[in-house]
């Protein structure tokens, strides 16, 4: 008989969104007349930059020619596009990434979860509480995350980092020894970021110890402030320790579109192994490139008119944060995040549970939300909203927050 991954049976069900969505099914089946706001989700709202349209019109054209036509491209990405990737991502920013060691995919997510195809399934792997559950589901269907216990919310074999208040949401490093270090910054679900000093900490852990971190970075584009870093390859050190993923998903409105790319530096080797010609390997056998079409519609976002195009409408977003952070704060609730991420990690007023100010919400104020304790234990007590919404739907929200709390 054909036996299966026993680890993919070893998984919850994906109880957080399902169930989101059943209890907002049941309330509006009872009040139909209800007009519901969801500050819930994490997809974006607006549409393509114009430059992007363009570029891609333009390209869907050249295919139908002989001359224009695509097939299969590199798996690696087309060369226009990694060389403007490491032109305006970072030597703009000062940091050297060759085009050689950037990888385009069709997403972060997809990458976060298949680079461990490159690792040993006995490392031992790190993740922040809350997280995003990709890092944890996929490395449980992996073998490396032991069994899940249901009364802890927790697996077995990985090494939970609380990012709570105490430590300003910010991991501290294990007291055992961790092999795979995934971190997220601008976080998701909290909306903090990392200063300097605290990821150079972690680089110095890693290479000290021959651990690799996993840099998530789909956010960067909306850091505002001026010592943020915009790359873990700012940090000193970071080439012989890290990998960085970053996404066009929320930078330019791509998660419909498909498009993101992963950094492995060449320096990069463990075991006697280069990760770079590792990672090549594994897209080369496993993947067969983005399209042409949305690789041109991602190299137009770092055009002139594409960066403008494309902060505009993160400005829209930010807007609407402020809105989300001012507003619930003027009230009197406990907001962090939101400054450098679009999401807004708000603290449950008077101890009251996730899940329990989830159906406050959903059914005094109509706004649809995420608990916080569905990524993680550590999020229990806490709220997400995303900022991706309409502003003015945004601004109603606040108000009706406000209204049901009488503040
Ligand atoms: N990484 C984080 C932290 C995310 O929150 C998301 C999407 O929500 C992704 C990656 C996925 O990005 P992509 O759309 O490029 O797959």
């Amino acid at each position: 008989m054909t036996k299966v991954n026993q680890n993919f049976l070893k998984l919850p069900g994906s109880y957080l969104f399902s169930e989101i969505a059943r209890r907002l099914a049941a309330y509006t089946a009872e009040h139909p007349e209800a007009k519901m706001i969801r500050l819930g989700i994490g997809d974006v709202t607006r549409p393509l930059a114009p430059a992007v349209i363009e570029a891609m019109h333009k390209a869907v054209d050249e295919m139908g020619t002989f001359e224009g036509f695509h097939g299969y491209g590199p798996e690696q990405g087309y060369d226009f596009l990694r060389e403007a990737i490491a032109k305006t991502d970072y030597a703009a920013r000062g940091v050297d990434i060759k085009p050689e060691e950037i990888f385009v995919s069709d997403g972060a997510k997809s990458d976060c979860g298949n680079i461990g195809d490159i690792f040993g399934t006995d490392n031992v792997v790190a993740v922040c509480d809350p997280v995003y559950p990709v890092y944890v589901d996929t490395n449980a269907m992996a073998g490396r995350a032991g069994d899940f216990r249901e009364e802890l919310g927790k697996w077995s074999k990985l090494v939970y980092m609380p990012c709570v208040e105490e430590n300003g949401f910010t991991p501290e490093i294990p007291q055992e020894k961790v092999d795979m270090i995934y971190l997220c910054f601008p976080n998701n679900p909290t909306g903090t970021v990392a200063t300097k000093e605290q990821l150079k900490a972690w680089v110095d852990y890693a290479n000290e110890n021959k651990a690799v971190i996993l840099y998530d970075s789909a956010y960067e584009a909306f850091i505002t402030q001026d010592d943020v870093p915009h790359t873990i390859y700012e940090i000193e050190g970071a080439r012989t320790c890290a990998i960085e993923f970053r996404s066009f998903s929320k930078t330019a409105g791509f998660t419909g579109n498909r498009c993101a790319y992963t950094v492995v530096p060449m320096e990069l080797e463990r075991d006697g192994a280069k990760l770079n010609a590792l990672w090549n390997r594994r897209q080369c056998t496993k993947f067969n490139g983005v399209p042409y079409v949305i690789q041109r519609g991602a190299a137009a976002v770092y055009t002139e008119e594409g960066q403008r195009q494309i902060k505009e409408t993160i400005a829209y977003y930010q807007e609407n944060a402020r809105v989300i952070r001012e507003g619930l704060t003027a009230a009197g609730l406990t907001c962090f995040g939101g400054v450098n991420a679009p999401y807004i990690w708000l603290k449950t007023p008077d101890g009251m549970g996730s899940w329990e100010f989830f159906d406050k919400l959903l059914k005094e104020a109509n706004v649809v939300t995420t608990p916080g304790a569905g990524f993680g234990p550590s999020g229990e007590g806490y709220i997400r909203l995303t900022a991706f919404g309409d502003a003015d739907a945004t601004k109603e929200a606040v108000a009706r927050i406000r209204t049901m709390l009488g503040r």
